[in-house]
């Protein structure tokens, strides 16, 4: 693929790395690359970040058919940059794409094109501990109409962001409060694509629970609500009883690369894992006789969030006294170890510069 590179004139000054947050800074240049139905993917650029101008007809402006993707660039203490599993975010943003009717990219282009986007702005990668650059890739359809149908045109884009430790006080449990009225996803809908639908369908249920003091909610099956599926921006995982279980992937929840790397890492280590249905009320029980040991969140964001409290029909449980368990805290130390360099990589999950 042939990605011309027009670099920017005016390059900002490099942020404060005490103070970045999450999304809110944004690096010099940003990759665009045009779809259009008769002549496929073209026009692959590198140009200096700036503001988008769309058609107001434009189909994401109407039919929200837009999906995305987050992973990070890490700096490792050797001063280089490294990805952890892009090839996994690129295939599901094609699995998300074929959901959406929306054209996708070929395994090897979009690599290219994220390796060949995060050298150009790699001097943007922080190196304070915790901190990474945030790359967002994202795919809209294009088409100057309002007619509904699956789309001729579309748009992919890259940006990154310098973002900040997702703990900067160290690792904090969160309180999570479990949605009973409004649902995520359906078996059939979009829950394993990583769309911003999904994301303006939740908005409601995590405002409700912000109000009452909890940071994120946990989310169960839309048509019994009875099933758990996860967490507002991540997967969900417990130890019951020595057990570790998390939803099974049944079409409503978002396979996350954390997840996937947590199972591995796990099964790896012989833990007694499994993927499967857990009720409500299984969770209830567990809560109630003192057998939930531990319980987290698994996300790129966070990496790994314990949750120290989780509320159901007004009932508060604590989970470990609130704090981090043992397989959280390893899970946590094996995964961020492995993403900034500092444990080996015995997955072979690590690309380099
Ligand atoms: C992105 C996302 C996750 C986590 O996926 P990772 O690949 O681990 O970052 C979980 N749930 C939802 C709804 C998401 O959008």
């Amino acid at each position: 693929m042939n990605i011309t590179i027009t670099k920017t004139t005016t390059p900002k000054a490099k942020p404060d790395e005490s103070a970045l947050g999450f999304g809110k800074i944004f690096t010099d240049h940003m990759f665009m690359m045009d779809y259009n139905k008769a002549t496929g993917w073209t026009n692959a650029r590198i140009v200096p970040f700036e503001n988008l101008s769309i058609h107001p007809a434009s189909t994401v402006l109407h039919y929200g058919s837009e999906i995305f993707e987050g992973l990070k660039a890490y700096r490792r203490a050797d001063g280089k940059v490294q990805l952890f599993r892009p090839i996994e975010n690129i295939r599901r943003m094609n699995r998300s794409a074929e959901r959406l009717c929306l054209p996708e990219i070929p395994e090897e282009d979009a690599l290219e094109a994220l390796l060949k986007f995060v050298e150009v702005e790699q001097d943007w990668t922080p190196s304070s501990e915790g901190t990474s650059l945030y790359l967002r890739p994202f795919l809209f359809g294009n088409d100057e109409s309002l007619g509904v149908h699956a789309v001729s045109n579309a748009t992919f884009i890259i940006i990154a962001s310098p973002v900040g430790s997702y703990y900067p006080e160290g690792i904090n449990p969160v309180k999570i409060m479990i949605e009973d009225e409004d649902v995520r996803a359906v078996k059939g809908g979009t829950g394993y694509a990583k769309c911003g639908g999904n994301y303006a369908a939740s908005n409601r249920a995590g405002e409700r629970a912000a109000q009452q003091g909890y940071s994120q909610v946990l989310w169960l099956d839309g048509v019994h609500r009875k099933y758990i599926e996860e967490v507002g921006a991540m997967n969900v995982m417990f130890k019951i009883d020595g057990e570790i279980v998390t939803p099974m992937l049944s079409g409503s929840i978002l396979p996350g690369i954390t997840r996937m790397s947590c199972l591995e890492v796990l099964r790896n280590e012989g833990y007694n894992v499994s993927e499967r249905l857990i009720s409500i009320d299984e969770l209830e029980e567990a809560m109630e006789s003192g057998k939930l040991e531990e319980a987290w969140g698994c996300g790129t964001a966070a990496v790994i969030s314990p949750i120290g409290e989780l509320c159901y029909k007004g009932k508060k449980y604590a989970v470990n006294n609130g704090e981090i368990g043992e397989t959280t805290q390893h899970l946590y130390d094996t995964l961020t170890g492995i993403q900034w360099g500092k444990v080996e990589d015995k997955f072979g999950w690590i690309v380099k510069l």
